[in-house]
């Protein structure tokens, strides 16, 4: 192997794309979360307002699309991709995209975020093509208020798929949003999952961002001081488990950790990673602002009229493929350059983001 100044070519090169996505705060940006779908066959009382208009299935970015995004996004050093929604396994052939996504070179990681309901069927497949690890949300074990919360009554759904995933050969990790007066006793129960199972479950603390600015959190702090008293031998868990920002704690006992994201209490903005994509080709550099970059624009030419008589992939030139790909990746070098210190959600006033998470991907 050629070797310059010391170092083999190949650690070179991830030297400079880990260079280039390094933000002016110094952060260095590898991990991209895309939402594919807003569509969902849930309707969480936090994520999804009531009389949400979907947009039309022409203005989501292709499978195609999305996949040259990440193929641009991996050339500087993105490698780890979360697929999310909406409902991901809402739409056709997810399993199928994650298997592309996992062939593109410099990508190593890929997983899914999804609410359980068409996860036990997905299984075999999401697992053939490469997935790493699952999130599955789940606010509460009571059936009825299970209903109330997310409109359908499917919780032996979710649990049926939640103790599949347990079983097979993937990382499992369980998303609680924990809410003033809907589940928030519930805390003790859900936790317990991680004794039987052996899966993380995670706090998130509740964002004022769409629908969620209507309801009311339980921060990590209350949290973490009902865990000490139910459980005065819980310890801080130094492993690493996973790319986001939450912090982790052991329970002797217990087969899985409890992991806290303090999104609001406990800002974490500092080791931020991430991008977001939303589903219409919206490249966000933070959560809390409405700025974005659009990359969807890119792709399918300036005039967005020509998406309707689009010329077919493979009458694209390969000059035009290049300029694509040259174009995205500056987009996403300005997307990095974009991103803030820090999020605000703290006051409400300077949230800035309009749209619902259903429609940006949580
Ligand atoms: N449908 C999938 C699911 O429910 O996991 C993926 C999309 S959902 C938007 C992703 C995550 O965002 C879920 O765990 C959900 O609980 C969380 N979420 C939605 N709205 C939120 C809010 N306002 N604050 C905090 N988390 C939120
Ligand atoms: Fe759908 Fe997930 Fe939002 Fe619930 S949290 S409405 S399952 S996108």
């Amino acid at each position: 192997m050629p070797v310059l100044s010391g170092l083999y070519l190949p650690e070179l090169w991830i030297w400079k794309v880990s260079e280039q996505m390094k933000d002016v705060f110094g952060r260095t940006i590898d991990y991209l979360r895309i939402s594919i779908t807003d569509r969902c066959n849930l309707r969480c009382r936090y994520c999804m307002p009531e009389n949400l208009s979907l947009v039309s299935m022409r203005e989501i970015l292709t499978y195609e699309e999305i996949e040259q995004i990440c193929r641009a996004a991996a050339e500087l050093g993105i490698q780890k991709i979360k697929i999310t929604g909406g409902e991901p396994l809402v739409r056709r052939d997810c399993p199928q995209l994650i298997g592309k996504l996992k062939r593109i070179p410099g990508i190593t990681q890929v997983t899914l975020t999804t609410n359980g309901i068409l996860l036990e069927k997905a299984l075999p497949e999401l697992i053939a093509q490469g997935l790493d690890a699952v999130n599955i949300s789940l606010d509460t074990l009571d059936s009825n208020q299970y209903e109330k919360m997310t409109g359908k009554r499917e919780l032996q759904t979710v649990w049926k798929s939640l103790r599949r995933a347990a079983d097979s050969s993937l990382r499992v990790k369980i998303n609680v949003v924990l809410q003033k007066g809907w589940n928030e006793k519930e805390w003790l129960q859900l936790a317990e999952i991680s004794r039987r199972y052996p899966v993380d479950v995670r706090f998130i603390e509740l964002m004022p961002i769409g629908a969620g600015k209507e309801a009311e959190g339980i921060s990590q702090e209350e949290l973490l001081q009902n865990l000490h008293a139910q459980f005065p031998q819980i310890r801080k868990d130094t492993r690493i488990h996973g790319n986001g920002p939450a912090v982790y704690y052991r329970i002797p006992g217990f087969q899985g950790s409890i992991g806290l994201i303090s999104a609001i209490h406990g800002k974490f903005c500092q080791s931020c990673n991430r991008l977001r994509l939303t589903s219409q080709g919206k490249l966000k550099p933070c959560l809390c602002f409405a700025e974005s970059v659009d990359l969807r624009k890119i792709l399918r030419g300036e005039e967005e009229s020509r998406a309707a008589g689009m010329k077919p992939r493979e009458e694209i030139e390969t000059d035009g493929q290049k300029e694509i790909r040259e174009n995205l990746r500056q987009a996403i070098l300005i997307a990095v350059r974009q991103k803030p210190p820090g999020h605000e959600f703290g006051i409400r006033e300077q949230v800035t983001e309009r749209l619902p998470m259903v429609q940006i991907g949580g």
